[in-house]
């Protein structure tokens, strides 16, 4: 391994700052001081726990401006964008917070009366958490606060790309009272750092937020030591706008949900469907309003679409593009860069393709940048048949204003998450995860504790009545 990493503004490519990297030793080490510290921390009283992580979640709120302004200069999205995130990220620790007082058992009627059943819960043990780079903040919460409310304990490897938004968060749930091997960071390769975790017979959970691919890898890594894991992957969402919807509600939350963070989310649109006697309609109002939005260093108060975190996700939607064009499509807008190779940052302007069909890569491939395709269909089924035919199922939107048209999509569409006439579904209080390739278990809600819970079950027996 190398032994640091270089974090570069993706707006300028400028150095930000050099990281060390542990070596494998040392992550051995970080493992094993997880695991001792399970069994204090696992001892914690609950309402203590949660005190715990309400002072964290406090600390954070004390320094969100410093550690807003951190995320805009590693990961490029509009400051506004990353304290909309420190919040988000928050909510999280204060929903967790909540649910750590909240882990129930029950006590189920034996068939004889000389038994008792009862059921409790148990913390699993430590986690290991490998988090993206396009939300480094909460990613990291929403695995981090539901494992230590359960009583786990936990070790987070963020992306190289932002490594300094995770650390910063750590060493202030530090500073709030939380001990120090109770949660811990390590920074490396994802692909050193993978199977150091993953072969660890003391790591009893992987939570991963990234690409499929890699989350295939971590599933299988984890079958040695039959791990849990909870896996939030890749998405692909389509976005139909049924025949009565209101143009303008759906023209303002599909901006906000494909636009926001360069279009560089899990959850942000990459299909519309448009029914075809609204197709011009929308993208002339559509293609307006992309018209507005700002491209630039997201440390700019004006700036809307800040930079793609580097080449190799430039490359990628560029070729899409491309290959979009090369078939047939047409630009309405964007299609325009600013990039330098050298100094290492690269802008892509708000693109809106039209006459986009099923042969372009760019209705299969996950973007993850600001560009907006819009294909047409004719009726509701053949949306859904279009909509279902990825191996993804993160999050799909419609809209209409027809309850019967809407409970259809609702019941036939194969995604985790769903937003009827909203483009911005996800909440700490709600459970957010995929189905197919998209993932393996839900974040969020009262289902993220879940996967950090174990049940035992006692029968007590020869007891006398
Ligand atoms: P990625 O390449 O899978 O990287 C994500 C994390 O995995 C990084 O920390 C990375 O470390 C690490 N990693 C890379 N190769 C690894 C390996 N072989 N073993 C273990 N860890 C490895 O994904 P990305 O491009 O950064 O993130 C974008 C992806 O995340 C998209 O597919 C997006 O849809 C998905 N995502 C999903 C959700 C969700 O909730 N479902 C939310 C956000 C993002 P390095 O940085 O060191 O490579």
């Amino acid at each position: 391994m190398s032994n640091s990493i270089e974090v570069k503004n993706p707006a300028t490519g400028e150095l930000i700052k050099e990281v060390g990297v542990q070596t494998a030793e040392e992550i051995h080490h970080a493992i094993e001081k997880g695991h001792m510290e399970f069994k204090r921390w696992s001892k914690v009283n609950a309402h203590e726990r949660s005190k715990l992580l309400k002072a964290w979640s406090h600390k954070i709120q004390e320094n969100k401006e410093e550690i807003a302004k951190v995320m805009t200069m590693e990961n490029g999205k509009p400051l506004s964008e990353s304290l909309g995130e420190v919040n988000y990220a928050t909510s999280y620790i204060d929903w967790y917070a909540e649910e750590a007082i909240r882990i129930y058992g029950r006590t189920v009627p034996a068939a004889t009366e000389s038994k008792r059943i009862v059921v409790t819960r148990q913390p699993i043990g430590l986690v290991a958490a490998i988090t993206p780079w396009n939300f480094p903040a909460a990613m990291m919460t929403r695995k981090a606060a539901p494992a230590l409310a359960a009583g786990c304990t936990f070790i987070v490897k963020a992306a190289e790309d932002t490594p300094l938004t995770t650390m910063t968060l750590i060493e202030l749930a530090h500073d709030a009272g939380i001990p120090k091997d109770a949660i811990q960071y390590v920074n490396g390769k994802g692909s050193e750092v993978g199977p150091l975790f993953t072969n660890s017979p003391l790591i009893r959970k992987i939570t991963f937020t990234g690409s499929t691919p890699v989350g295939k890898s971590l599933i299988k890594g984890s079958a040695d030591t039959v791990k849990h894991v909870t896996m939030e992957l890749g998405g692909h969402a389509p976005l139909i706008i049924a025949e009565d919807a209101d143009l303008v509600l759906a023209v303002s939350q599909t901006i906000i949900s494909k636009y926001r963070n360069a279009g560089q989310t899990c959850v942000c649109v990459n299909r519309i469907l448009v029914h075809e006697s609204l197709v011009d309609a929308f993208a002339e109002k559509f293609t307006k309003a992309v018209a507005k939005l700002k491209v630039g260093n997201g440390l700019d108060e004006t700036t809307d679409i800040g930079p793609i975190i580097n080449e190799k996700g430039f490359d990628k939607i560029v070729a899409q593009i491309n290959d979009a064009l090369e078939k047939g499509a047409e630009v309405l807008i964007g299609n325009k860069y600013q990039v330098d190779r050298d100094k290492g940052y690269f802008f892509i302007h708000p693109t809106v393709l039209k006459n986009v069909d099923a042969s372009m890569d760019i209705m299969q491939e996950e973007t993850f940048g600001p560009v907006a395709p819009i294909t047409t269909f004719k009726t509701i089924e053949e949306a859904i048949e279009i909509a279902n035919n990825t191996p993804y199922g993160l999050a799909a939107y419609f809209f209409t204003e027809n309850y019967k048209t809407g409970m259809y999509l609702h019941d036939h569409l194969d995604f985790g998450i769903i937003g009827w006439n909203d483009g911005a579904p996800s909440a700490a209080h709600a459970p957010f995860g995929g189905m197919k390739e998209s993932g393996l278990g839900r974040e969020g809600g009262i289902e993220g504790i879940e996967p950090y819970l174990e049940t035992k079950y006692l029968s007590v027996g020869n007891l006398v009545n």
